[in-house]
């Protein structure tokens, strides 16, 4: 995993209450924006030469941001995913960086062999996770539901930039949109000459290159188990993402039960695997978080497996079960020292 100024440096370290990617940068000129785009909270931090540079990165890295969104919103009815869901089976061209998300986002449907499915969309919606109306669907309703999610319908035809797909299917492509846009921020961050910046978008953590002055970046990963916003553990990246996708980042409770946004393709309801969360930390932020999605619904047997019988993905995951005890891939093993004031926690090493 490491080239040049990438690398996953000190694996695992104390979290507690660091300031995360704080230390030693005060006297760098940066510059930085929260914004509410793609349905979350992003937070984007530039360092440069001087202030106006960082500020000018920045705002143009919102600027693509809010493009992208217009692209791929599933709500807006501008939007090229709007336009495929709506079609009614026709053709619909797409822009350069819709084929591209699309075209990989299929990839990891048939890698991880439809536990991530693009098409899981009428069934989060039937949940009520696109309005917050949220309810329960009976049992035949949920077999409809399952029975009709199946990306092999999504037709994709990159030469000539279009894709369609079955009148009544829908796609979204929350699951790795945010991770293909911090990738394509990080490029042509890189493009333009900046070699430090942290981009979180809403949890889904882009690095480029180290921290101003050398070091890694810290990145937080959350508890889920914890009431209050609390990190688990701290990892020491550079130039990598680190994608969470966890049961308490959308949710209801129904009679002490918990529901959650990430769907079990095969029954329409939340993917209960015994998860809390999965963190996957590598190059390519569109992996990262398409493999986070789907490993939470593999569950962690059948996605170590998945880790050991691709290792060309290069990626390092952390799995937090739900009885608080961790498991995490051998790169991040050196790593094991958690934030100690949440208790002891057993770890398990997958090798
Ligand atoms: P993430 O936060 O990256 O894990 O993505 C979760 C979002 O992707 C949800 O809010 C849904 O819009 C969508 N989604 C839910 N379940 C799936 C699934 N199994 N495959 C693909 N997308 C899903
Ligand atoms: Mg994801």
């Amino acid at each position: 995993m490491s080239r040049g100024r990438r690398g996953l440096a000190l694996g695992l370290t104390l979290a507690l209450a660091l300031p995360l990617g704080g230390c030693a940068v005060w006297d760098t000129p940066s510059a930085s924006s929260q914004i509410f785009v793609m349905d979350t909270v992003v937070t984007l931090t530039v360092y440069a030469g001087d202030e106006e540079t960082a500020q000018d990165q920045v705002d143009q890295a919102a600027q693509a941001l809010y493009h992208l969104e217009d692209l791929w919103s599933v709500t807006d009815e501008g939007s090229e995913v709007w336009a495929l869901n709506h079609g009614g089976g026709a053709w619909v061209d797409l822009s350069p960086e819709t084929v591209e998300l699309l075209s990989q986002a299929l990839a990891l449907c048939a890698l991880t062999d439809g536990a991530l499915d693009i098409t899981s969309y009428p069934a989060v919606r039937a949940w009520g996770f696109t309005t917050g109306e949220y309810r329960m669907p009976g049992e035949a309703e949920r077999a409809a539901l399952a029975a009709d999610i199946d990306y092999t319908q999504v037709e994709l035809d990159r030469e000539n930039s279009r894709a369609r797909l079955p009148e009544g299917m829908e796609l979204d492509l929350g699951a790795v949109a945010k991770g293909y846009a911090g990738a394509l921020l990080a490029r042509q961050l890189e493009e333009a000459g900046v070699t430090s910046a942290l981009l979180n978008l809403g949890g889904n953590v882009q690095t480029v290159g180290e921290k101003p002055g050398g070091a890694p970046w810290e990145v937080g990963v959350r508890d889920p188990a914890a009431q209050e916003a609390e990190n688990l553990a701290a990892l020491s990246v550079a130039g990598l993402a680190v994608v969470t996708s966890g049961n308490y980042q959308r949710y209801f409770e129904r009679d002490g039960q918990r529901y959650w946004h990430i769907m079990d393709p095969d029954t329409a309801a939340p993917a209960r695997t015994g998860l809390d969360s999965v963190t996957v930390v590598g190059e390519d932020g569109l992996v990262c978080d398409g493999l986070a999605t789907a490993l939470f619904v593999l569950g962690e047997e059948r996605g170590a497996q998945l880790w050991r019988d691709h290792p060309e993905l290069d990626v390092q995951i952390l799995w937090v079960r739900e009885d608080g005890s961790l498991a995490m891939t051998q790169g991040l093993e050196d790593s094991s020292r958690l934030n100690e004031q949440l208790g002891a926690r057993e770890v398990t090493v997958i090798s």
